[in-house]
């Protein structure tokens, strides 16, 4: 038998899920179902992008919530690896709330405590908390371990953290809490080892996928991120507006009737590139258009892009790095070459033909900033803090943000 462990991400109709042999964290599969409840669909492959199984669900098996489709999971991973074991799942938890800076190891009265912070995103973290109990379920006694995409950005000073409403609301949670923090936590990481004199300093991490933020980073630490109380603000995303300002939300609701189910509806599943477009949320899709829509969309991106890489960059007092992330970070030239157009006044220079083969580096030899593409890894980041709590000498932090 060799050790592993599962990671698991359970989203609103879908399960994500990888496995690491725990000598190395090496990757051994990866992989998701989609279309929970509806038309589900299971994509495995292995750590170098290899497809494992063509077919796991066998074309029948009907998959309707996360218990089915962990089970489904762990049945298609037990035949493809019969030896493994699995010492712990490491599961990612959308919000920690104000109480958790960094990963805690799961027991009741703690789920009860993450129960406690669904108002604070109730689109995801009831999903990842039904990830949770089903993996208690089907690994009775293994340890679980939430890892949280609010953690790394805890530390952020009052101004922001905070909006400027009435303290009690303050004072109750409504902060400024920052997303994508595994996201940002890997590549930190990762730019420590490549760059680490960059590392240290002034640095912009741009996490570009369906879902986009962008966060200012000092000596390693998150101190401003573009998004806050939920993952709706800062950048347009593929179907998310961005910072949008709340007298529309009045206008909606006085004017047109609108009540929270509908708008939240607006803001979360049909705003964005794709609300902008009318065509697609995949920047793919409106790359390839000839539709000036298409083109109005990419341009509203690019624009909200760079007032925001300013605005980081003021916040950071100037600027070391910038490291470009996501789906459409690692992977569109485009975005990153408009993004940086013209950037010499901050000290971006950018390199076309670097950016082009989508290098390590796309900054140009003269450029005072330099620019990375980084490949983020969610999945590895959860399963590394997994691992560490597992190790006798972890110990859960719990960081009370009122202290
Ligand atoms: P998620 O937030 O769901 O994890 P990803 O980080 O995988 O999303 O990013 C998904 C997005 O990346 C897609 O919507 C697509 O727009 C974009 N993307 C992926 N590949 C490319 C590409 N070659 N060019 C432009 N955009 C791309």
């Amino acid at each position: 038998m060799s050790e592993h462990i599962l990671t698991v991400n359970a989203g609103s109709s879908s399960l994500k899920f990888a496995l690491f042999a725990t000598s190395r964290l090496d990757c051994v599969a990866i992989g998701m179902i989609d279309g929970l409840g509806t038309d589900p669909n299971f994509v495995m492959k292995d750590g170098k992008g290899q497809k494992l199984l063509s077919d796991p669900l066998e074309g029948e098996r009907f998959v309707a919530d996360h218990h089915g489709a962990l089970s489904t999971v762990l049945d298609a991973l037990a035949r493809q690896f019969p030896q493994a074991r699995i010492a712990a799942v490491g599961h990612r938890v959308v919000h920690g709330g104000m109480a958790y800076s960094a990963p805690v190891l799961v027991d009741d009265e703690i789920l009860e405590q993450l129960t406690g912070f669904v108002p604070l995103a109730p689109l995801h973290q009831p999903h990842n908390l039904s990830g949770i109990r089903a993996a208690q379920v089907a690994f009775p006694g293994v340890p679980q371990v939430a890892c949280f995409d609010t953690a790394f950005h805890r530390a952020h000073p009052f101004v922001n953290d905070a909006f400027a409403l009435p303290r009690s609301l303050y004072d109750e949670g409504v902060r400024r809490y920052g997303f994508h923090g595994l996201s940002y936590e890997y590549v930190t990481g990762r730019l420590a080892e490549i760059a680490p004199f960059h590392a240290k300093g002034r640095v912009i991490i741009c996490h570009l996928g369906s879902g986009a933020s962008m966060c200012a980073i000092r000596n390693g630490y998150s101190i401003a991120s573009t998004m806050g109380f939920s993952a709706l603000d800062g950048l347009p995303m593929g179907t998310r507006p961005g910072q949008i300002d709340p007298g529309v939300l009045l206008y909606l609701m006085d004017q047109k009737g609108m009540d929270a189910k509908a708008i939240s509806d607006l803001l979360y599943k049909s705003s964005g590139l794709k609300g902008l477009s009318g065509i697609s949320n995949d920047m793919r899709d409106l790359e390839a258009s000839d539709d000036p829509r298409a083109k109005q969309a990419i341009d509203y991106f690019v624009f909200r892009l760079r007032r925001e890489i300013g605005a980081m960059a003021a916040v950071l007092g100037g600027l070391d790095a910038i490291v470009f992330c996501g789906g459409i970070g690692e992977n569109s030239r485009l975005i990153r070459e408009s993004a940086l157009e013209a950037m010499e006044w901050i000290g971006i220079e950018l390199d076309l033909d670097r950016n082009r083969e989508g290098a390590d580096v796309i900054s140009s030899d003269r450029s005072r900033v330099r620019a990375f593409i980084i490949r983020t890894n969610e999945e590895l980041m959860i399963a590394r803090h997994t691992q560490q709590l597992l190790t006798p000498q972890a110990a859960i932090h719990l960081v009370n943000a009122q202290a």
